[in-house]
């Protein structure tokens, strides 16, 4: 391992200094090298300019000897990065066979033909190190002169990624300290202050691993991370950690453990068929406002049809009635949102779809039909057990802030019941059909 040395990012695109696009790639490249232990001193963006990028360049490698950049490896005449930084290097290009013959592939698997412009995208620098594209054309690029370091990635995210996890980090690990290792643990039903609150003295007092909560969309994460001299002692530092976490008041909310840090909805999802699926236990669904997204969500994941026994969108008060049970006495005293509507639409799913779990969702998603007393953003939820299982119904509402979207109250709903629905199998696994 070489000592740690400095980094800068440069991002080569004229759409993203016009604000066309966001650039997603900076951010991802400083968290992957921030675990690594890598530091990042300067994000930069230049248009796409051979001049100033050749600016940048200079200027970067002024300061630090590694330089990431991306984007501006297509095969057009404005896509300039690797022949600028080429020449910084004073690197003649050559055709690298192994690309020629991978971008052939790609272009013959899509019946397309290869063209003149993609001769481009075969040149690489002499003696660069070559990163295979497995989702696009353009090779990324590793270049290693008297002590400075170059990578050159492609524009578009997925290339990108993929490219950086399978190829380029393993290059990259060399500059790195020690290792780096997060474990993040995902709470629902709390909010981030009560559980900064409770884990306050803990986040104060560790270096490493260090302790912080983040409030995501529709859950708040926990990330550990530990930084050791090797991956199983990092990650064996995190499950300590984690362990002491589950012991204080908010163990109880933690539902999901991942090493990435994915978003509630792709966490939940997952989590929801590994736990219905190793207690043997089928879900359903009743959805008003979420329309089938609870289901669709599920449906989305490979393996969903172990689990999920389908879903019932009961819209209209009629079909809540009709297909689902509801009484009119329940919509006439209580209305369609409401706690009692929603235990009566997760009971009737349960029985229709025959599943051992069934959850509800009934909400006010806006921007009209909210009332003072129920405002948009009012969802009612309910999960309900088959017989087999107790016939247990458990019921809640949330209050989501109005200010969001229609488009948000109904994702956060479908990941809030699926959430619950989550817990309640975890409390069925006690005792199996
Ligand atoms: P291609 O082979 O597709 O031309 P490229 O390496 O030349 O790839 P660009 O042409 O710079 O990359 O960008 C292609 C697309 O990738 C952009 O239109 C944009 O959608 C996305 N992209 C580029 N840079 C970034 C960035 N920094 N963050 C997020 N997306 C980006």
């Amino acid at each position: 391992m070489q000592n740690t040395i400095s980094c800068e990012i440069i991002s080569v695109g004229t759409e993203l200094l016009l604000g066309d696009i966001t650039n997603t790639n900076t951010a991802y490249l400083a968290r992957r090298l921030a675990v690594l232990g890598i530091p990042v001193y300067r994000q930069t963006v230049v248009g796409d300019n051979a001049v100033r990028l050749t600016q940048a360049l200079e200027e970067a490698y002024g300061r630090s000897a590694l330089v990431i950049l991306t984007g501006g490896l297509g095969p057009t005449c404005d896509d300039i990065t690797k022949e600028t930084v080429a020449d910084y290097f004073s690197l003649p290009m050559e055709e690298d066979a192994p690309t020629r013959k991978a971008i052939e592939d790609y272009f013959h698997a899509r019946g397309r033909a290869f063209s003149k412009n993609n001769l481009k995208q075969c040149l690489v620098p002499r003696g660069a190190t070559v990163f295979a594209n497995s989702w696009g054309t353009a090779p990324g690029i590793g270049i290693e002169q008297d002590g400075k370091y170059a990578v050159l990635l492609p524009g578009p995210p997925h290339e990108l990624k993929s490219m950086f996890e399978e190829t380029v980090l393993p290059w990259l690990s060399r500059f790195s300290p020690s290792t780096l290792y997060s474990l993040n643990l995902h709470l629902a039903g709390i909010g981030e202050g009560e559980v900064e609150a409770v884990l306050r003295e803990m986040m104060n007092a560790g270096e490493n691993p260090t302790i912080a909560p983040y409030a995501g969309e529709g859950d708040v994460r926990i990330r550990i991370t530990a930084r050791a001299e090797n991956e199983p002692r990092a990650r064996q530092m995190c499950a300590a950690a984690a362990q002491e976490i589950r012991e204080t008041s908010v163990g109880k909310y933690i539902y999901a453990s991942t090493d990435t840090p994915e978003d509630a909805a792709a966490v939940v999802e997952r989590t929801l068929l590994s736990v219905f699926g190793e207690n043997g236990l089928t879900f359903g669904a009743a959805e008003s406002c979420t329309g089938g997204m609870v289901c669709a969500q599920i449906a989305a994941l490979p393996g969903a049809s172990a689990v999920l026994r389908g879903g019932i969108v009961s819209y209209a008060n009629g079909v809540k009635t009709g297909v689902l049970g509801v009484t009119e006495e329940v919509l006439n005293t209580s209305g369609a949102v409401s706690e009692a509507c929603a235990a009566q639409m997760a009971v009737g799913a349960v029985k229709r779809l025959g599943c051992d779990i069934a959850v509800s969702v009934t909400g006010i998603a806006g921007p009209d039909g909210g009332t003072p007393e129920k405002p948009v953003g009012t969802v009612c939820f309910a999960v309900a057990c088959s017989e087999d299982l107790g016939g247990r119904v458990e019921t809640c509402t949330e209050h989501y802030r109005s200010a969001l979207s229609r488009e948000q109250i109904r994702r956060l709903s479908s990941t809030k019941a699926i959430q619950l629905a989550v817990a309640a199998a975890k409390k069925c696994g006690a005792f199996p059909a």
